[in-house]
């Protein structure tokens, strides 16, 4: 099968792979809809995160079972799925209590690869969720960005407990900050400020349901931020970038009492302790556990309540899959979807 490959920095390929096979009576194996490139794909791609070897790329996925494995109950071939970017049992004490993306078992789909014509999905049961039925194809954007950034926006939301009579704040203009703002809409929030100086963003974090929108960064942003809320800070903040800058600029964008939900993969932060001792606010984040909240995603999306698939202003086939990251990174795509 057709997958992308990176080869090192900078160098993907699209290229034949072996198809993937059931090896544990857990797995499933799919036949993907669409793949997409994620922000956090950039991270090897850009030589941040070291590379041992080339590495099929992608987390994200939709498609239809092909293949179940002997110990799998809860999908079966021939029908639609969704999963998150993170495969989980389902079953364990962790799994159990909201959080799939720490299962004891868990496997990363970015060690696996999706970007590619098939995927092999461990831990099917408790990672696949089944669509009612076929989806148009005018869902599948929408459903593709269920498996990881719409779902990490949400956990971001929730996180930061965004609900009626709040104020919240997104730092970061990807695709997961402007799904916050979708989510932070959904869930009740009063206010919700967008940090974005990218005209293209703005006008999609509006659309989403931002009120109000900084373009100032850092402790500027932070200055303006304080300005629109009477001096105190906004009670939920979504962090959603996962560097030192914009960590920092979320925590001091939150008033005392107010929650952080950090969702940004982190990279190389360090965190004052006096700062946060002083600052008095909640901090919850990490991987995001999509798998509790895609039944909830998929039904909204379903009755089309929400229409997070506006975030793939790229579209382009999987042989393409080298011009999808060139323009994610220089961000003149906001998220690439590769069609197969
Ligand atoms: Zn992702
Ligand atoms: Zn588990």
């Amino acid at each position: 099968m057709r997958a992308a490959v990176l080869h090192a920095p900078g160098d993907i390929r699209v290229e034949e792979i072996a198809d993937p096979k059931i090896i544990a009576p857990t797995d499933a194996v799919i036949r993907l809809t669409a793949a997409c490139v994620c922000g956090s794909d950039l991270w090897p791609y850009r030589g941040v995160e070291s590379l041992d070897g080339p590495m099929p790329m992608g987390h994200e996925y939709v498609g239809v079972v092909e293949e179940v494995g002997s110990d799998v109950t809860n999908v079966q071939p021939g029908q639609y799925v969704v999963g998150s970017f993170v495969a989980s049992c389902g079953t364990c004490e962790i799994c159990r209590s909201g959080y799939p993306s720490s299962c004891v078992h868990r496997v990363f789909m970015a060690q696996v690869g999706t970007q590619s014509e098939r995927a092999l999905i461990p831990h099917a049961d408790g990672t696949l969720v089944p669509l009612p039925g076929t989806p148009d194809a005018d869902l599948v954007p929408d459903l593709l960005a269920a498996s990881d950034v719409l779902g990490t926006g949400w956990f971001g939301a929730v996180a930061a407990e965004a609900g009626p009579g709040r104020t919240v704040a997104v730092v970061g203009d990807g695709a997961v900050g402007l799904l916050a703002v979708l989510a932070a809409r959904q869930l009740g929030a009063e206010r919700i400020i967008a940090m974005s100086r990218h005209e293209p963003r703005r006008r999609l974090a509006l659309e989403f349901g931002a009120t109000d929108i900084v373009s100032e960064r850092g402790d500027e942003g932070v200055a303006k931020l304080k300005e629109l809320t009477g001096g105190l800070g906004a009670h939920s903040v979504v962090e959603a970038v996962g560097t030192q800058e914009s960590m920092q600029q979320a925590i001091r964008s939150a008033r005392p009492g107010g929650h952080v939900g950090f969702v940004g993969v982190n990279h190389d932060v360090t965190l004052s302790g006096e700062e946060l001792f002083f600052s008095q606010v909640h901090l919850h984040g990490g991987p995001a556990p999509v798998r509790r909240f895609l039944p909830e995603l998929i039904d909204l999306i379903w009755q089309r309540k929400i229409n997070p698939g506006k975030v793939f202003d790229l579209v382009v086939p999987l042989d393409e899959a080298p011009e999808a990251y060139r323009a994610m990174d220089e961000r003149r795509a906001i998220k690439a979807m590769l069609t197969l």
